[in-house]
């Protein structure tokens, strides 16, 4: 655990790229939330938020829909546009809707660490389900702390990507109770073309799909999202 917690000190400070098992991640940190941004899929492997319902209560909109790019991201850097036309749309991880009592916060869901490509049915669906989920949850427990993050295919299936930027096989989100910690909720969404419903599952299963990517794991002990 130390040496992980040196590990993310070390990106943090230095922003360098890290290879923690093949998987070169940036930590990108903003008030609103921790990106963990992966280079290679040059998507958010993890980002991990609080949420309780002064977070969600203000209704506040967004005065524009379009992903600021993030700087704090090294180059080559994703971009708003780069999805335009690929038939996805822009998935927020950590969503605009746990933030939108204050302007700031709001806008820094709006940034490109904090986006991946999602069919519109995953995105305006089952996404949207366990997001809502999320905040009922968050309003019967009051503070939970959140992590949302990327699923991808084995790289010899072939790994869909658009301008360079994997497509996510799947997302994952888990959700605990700061103060009942054995209050744990885990969903599995798909990042698919139809209809389909979130899954909860086990602790063990998410380690599993998401084994692969030891460092995702790594970072959601280090969160207190797992054991
Ligand atoms: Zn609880």
């Amino acid at each position: 655990m130390r040496k992980l917690v040196l590990l993310l000190a070390l990106i943090c400070l230095a922003q360098i790229p890290l290879s923690l098992n093949a998987q070169p991640l940036v930590l990108s940190s903003h008030k609103a939330y921790d990106s963990y941004y992966d280079l290679y899929t040059r998507n958010p492997a993890v980002v991990v938020w609080y949420l309780d319902f002064e977070d969600f209560k203000g209704n506040m909109k967004p005065t524009t829909r379009r992903f600021k790019t993030d700087t704090q991201l090294p180059p080559p850097r994703v971009k708003d546009k780069d999805l335009k036309g690929s038939g996805y749309v822009r998935g927020h991880l950590c969503p605009a809707g746990d933030r939108d009592t204050d302007r700031g916060l709001l806008k820094e869901t709006y940034l490109t660490s904090n986006m991946s490509p999602m069919t519109m049915v995953c995105n305006s669906g089952s996404w949207k389900t366990v997001e809502d989920s999320c905040r009922v949850l968050a309003k019967r427990h009051g503070k939970l702390i959140v992590a949302a993050g990327t699923i991808f295919l084995d790289d010899s299936l072939g790994v869909h990507k658009v301008n360079g930027i994997s497509v996510p096989a799947a997302f994952f989100k888990i959700a605990r109770c700061t103060t009942h910690p054995e209050h744990m909720w885990i969903w599995l969404v798909q990042n698919s073309w139809s209809e389909t419903k979130p899954v909860r599952i086990s602790v063990q299963c998410l380690q599993q799909v998401i084994q692969p990517r030891e460092a995702s794991i790594s970072i959601l002990k280090y969160h207190g999202l797992i054991d």
